[in-house]
């Protein structure tokens, strides 16, 4: 009797095992099978021959073989075993994230798109133009497919003002041919990623030239290694990833890019398509389904030898990977905040310690795990101290804000020192960011005559105040505008009345401003500058990030307001000044990553300063001038941050010295949870004996409900994950009913 053992898309479920019957030929690893779960027939993936059961264990039959060759090779389904066990995850669910789309079900998703040619007969037809029988719209239509002989999509006709009633006119008298069309999307072209031409007589600096000597030798030597490229912000790192992936391809192996948000650093991504042409695959969240199944079976094809992609690329399904490039390493979008929680830049050094690849791990200011990993000699450490082309760093001002409040009153957003320096900008002709990290017009609403506040039903946050039906135009339309405040966890939202709600007073007031309002007040402020916004919320639309980043690399715009989105790689040479409102924003946060984020983002974003030929400049509004993190990112100066920053984790013992594992138990009251959360708790409790980790709660999180659950979290805290992670399992396993009430994230990033 072949035995398999299946994934199944179950929470924490370990695969199952099934036989195969005589029937359907031995279904290989990395097949899709149908299987019998409980009443319901699933898909899953078989993930191994052999397997072995107890005597007499009832072993139901495979219902069906979906696929006869494996659908993902044999190194990714091991790589994803891995996954489910170091984060505590079911083998399905981590299977599922390398699938490509539309894998899961029992067709794919994939669409033909339909393509329309005229007949020959009809092409005749048009040029006689005399055919009495044939209606103007229908004509209209056959003079277009005659000028496009290899047809044109049926959706662009339509477009074009070509209904489905006169196709089907033409088609029921043979005069145009409907064909389907397997569809090759070019993400490149819809993202308008463009074609960067690479400078191929470019010099290399000194500095580039040493470290990508190193850096071949590191990749020729054909092992795994593991290599820290920390390069101050504009020291040229995408030119020694080009360089080194160009090598690497040479010698016959794959290279695998990760970056945090293509849309984002949009240049690396058309850098390499400018340098490897077709050769290049992309994969990340915002293609279509479509889009992305052509590019992961190309991948699988063999048809690539580089992928660019985010977070979920790192289960790219190539062959022979000799190097992993993790830009922007640092990066929390690395990590999926959804089961499974993997860490992108962690599975991809799994990875490529198991496919004897090099990883460089690239950014400007690396994370604490990767700098103390280098700092002790386990990675290699390579280093650009200097911007190309001797271009200095940002100048960076502290601004303290309560000076501010003192001199000017209360309610000032941009400080005297910020607005001069814009202003200054604006008549050189120069382009100027401004980051305030917190989305929204404000932060709350109320009323000032009896206190009523909106408070989301469903979570424990107060609702963020948005404007909707607004355009920025000219302040004799503002009464037309309106306000609606929404919950940012669960999407709640409800109008804000003009009035209030509980006691008719018209004194609804705003407390607290996000990059919305910060807009506002930069129109009123300069009228006839040219201001884009960059945010969640205004890049919703399809293509409106694309947009707005072009326009402003065009220089079409001479202000760019946003988020950390607008901290991220860019390189926009016109950028000479960059100002950030509230730099403090993030350090309230009960995270002991708070002053990590705030050095990270406070550098990054001054990095954006100064890459062209004129100098830059930032100026930093703040709180707390003297908190070490806005000291030292005000100097830049990255080691100083690191010491200071490393002594406060081993002295609270937290990451990288010590591993945690945060437990989200839901339940519907609080006592609910809580109740399930101490009986986890006290069942783990054995297993800390060997004294390799300790156990922190249950208490509540610091978002107490959530999407109408309340939540209690623990922590295990420790050295050995691996035992932290057995005693998990363990309890999971005694505990059917805690599956979908338990939430485990291995190394947690964010723990609210
Ligand atoms: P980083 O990623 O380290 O912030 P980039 O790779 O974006 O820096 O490089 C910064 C700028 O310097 C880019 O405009 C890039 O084209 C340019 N550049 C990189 N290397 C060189 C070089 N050797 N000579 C001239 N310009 C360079
Ligand atoms: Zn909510």
């Amino acid at each position: 009797m072949p035995l398999i053992s299946v994934a199944v898309p179950v929470p924490f479920l370990d695969s199952l095992t099934y036989n195969v019957p005589d029937s359907i030929d031995l279904p290989p690893i990395g097949a899709r099978v149908r299987v019998p779960v409980g009443r319901r027939t699933v898909t899953g993936c078989v993930v191994q021959h052999d397997a072995l059961v107890e005597e007499g264990t009832d072993v139901k039959n495979i219902a069906e073989a979906v696929d006869r060759e494996p659908l993902l090779p044999a190194s990714i389904v091991e790589l994803c075993r891995w996954v489910a066990e170091y984060y505590v995850a079911g083998i399905g669910d981590a299977l599922a994230v390398a699938m490509p789309p539309g894998a899961r079900g029992k067709a794919t998703a994939f669409k033909h798109q339909r393509v329309i040619r005229a007949t020959a007969h009809a092409v005749e037809m048009v040029r006689l133009k005399a055919d009495p029988t044939v209606t103007e719209k229908q004509r209209a239509a056959l003079e277009m497919l005659a000028a496009a002989p290899a047809g044109i999509v049926s959706t662009d006709l339509k477009d074009r003002g070509v209904t489905a009633g006169v196709l089907a006119g033409l088609s029921k008298r043979g005069l145009v041919s409907i064909e389907f069309e397997r569809d090759e999307r070019d993400p490149f072209e819809r993202a308008a990623l463009g074609n960067v031409a690479p400078d191929a007589a470019r010099e290399l600096t000194d500095e580039q030239r040493r470290a990508a000597d190193e850096l071949f030798a590191l990749a020729d030597a054909r092992e795994f290694r593991v290599a820290l490229l920390h390069g101050v912000t504009g020291s040229g790192k995408t030119e020694l990833y080009l360089r080194l992936a160009a090598r690497v391809v040479k010698s016959g192996r794959q290279v695998l890019l990760m970056v945090p948000e293509i849309a984002l650093t949009p240049s690396v991504a058309g850098l390499f398509r400018g340098a490897f042409g077709d050769r290049v695959a992309i994969q990340h969240s915002a293609l279509s389904d479509g889009e992305r199944h052509d590019q992961w079976h190309r991948i699988r094809r063999g048809e690539v030898d580089v992928v660019v992609g985010t977070r979920s690329a790192v289960f790219a399904p190539l062959d022979r990977p000799g190097l992993v490039i993790v830009d922007e390493e640092h990066d929390s979008s690395y990590k999926q905040e959804e089961t499974p929680r993997y860490h992108g830049r962690d599975v991809a050094i799994v990875r490529a310690s198991r496919e004897r690849a090099l990883v460089v791990l690239g950014s400007a200011t690396p994370s604490m795990e990767s700098y103390q990993n280098a700092a002790g000699g386990k990675y290699a450490r390579i280093t650009l101290e200097k911007r190309v082309l001797d271009r200095p760093l940002a100048s960076v001002r502290l601004v303290n804000m309560r000076q501010e409040y003192a001199d000017e009153g209360p309610d000032i957003v941009i400080s005297r020192d910020l607005a001069a320096a814009v202003e200054d900008r604006l008549t050189r002709r120069e382009q100027v960011l401004v980051l305030l990290n917190r989305r929204g017009y404000s932060t709350a609403v109320f009323c000032r005559q009896c206190g009523d506040s909106f408070e989301c039903p469903n979570c424990s946050v107060s609702l963020t105040v948005h404007r909707v039906g607004h355009r920025p135009v000219p302040s004799e339309h503002r009464e037309s505008r309106g306000w609606r405040a929404r919950c940012h966890y669960c999407n709640y939202s409800v109008t804000v009345p003009k009035v209030c709600r509980k006691c008719a007073a018209p004194y609804l007031e705003h407390a607290g401003f996000g990059t919305e309002r910060i807009e506002e007040q930069l129109r009123e402020r300069f009228p006839d500058a040219r201001i884009g916004r960059v945010d969640r919320d205004s890049v919703r639309r399809k293509g409106a990030l694309t947009r707005i980043l072009s326009q402003f690399g065009a220089r079409e715009l001479d202000i760019l307001v946003g988020t950390q989105m607008i901290a991220k790689g860019h390189d926009f040479p016109g950028v000479t000044l960059v100002g950030v409102i509230s730099a403090d924003v993030g350090l309230g946060l009960a995270d002991f990553r708070a002053s990590e984020r705030t050095f990270q983002l406070l550098t990054q974003v001054a990095g954006r300063a100064g890459r062209g030929e004129r100098t830059g400049e930032a100026i930093i509004q703040t709180l707390y001038p003297e908190h070490y993190s806005i000291q030292f990112a005000c100097r830049q100066d990255f080691p100083a941050f690191f010491e200071r920053e490393v002594a406060y984790r081993r002295g609270m013992r937290y990451p990288p010295f010590f591993a945690l594992v945060n437990g989200v138990v839901r339940g519907r009251t609080f006592e609910d949870a809580m109740q399930l959360a101490r009986e986890v708790v006290r069942r783990l409790e054995p297993a800390t004996a060997t004294g390799s980790f300790t156990i922190l709660g249950p208490a509540p999180a610091p978002l107490g409900r959530l999407r109408g659950e309340h939540r209690v979290q623990f922590f295990l805290k420790g050295t050995r994950r691996a035992e932290m992670r057995h005693a998990l399992m363990q309890v999971v396993a005694g505990m059917p009913e805690i599956r979908r009430r338990l939430t485990i994230d291995v190394d947690p990033l964010s723990v609210l």
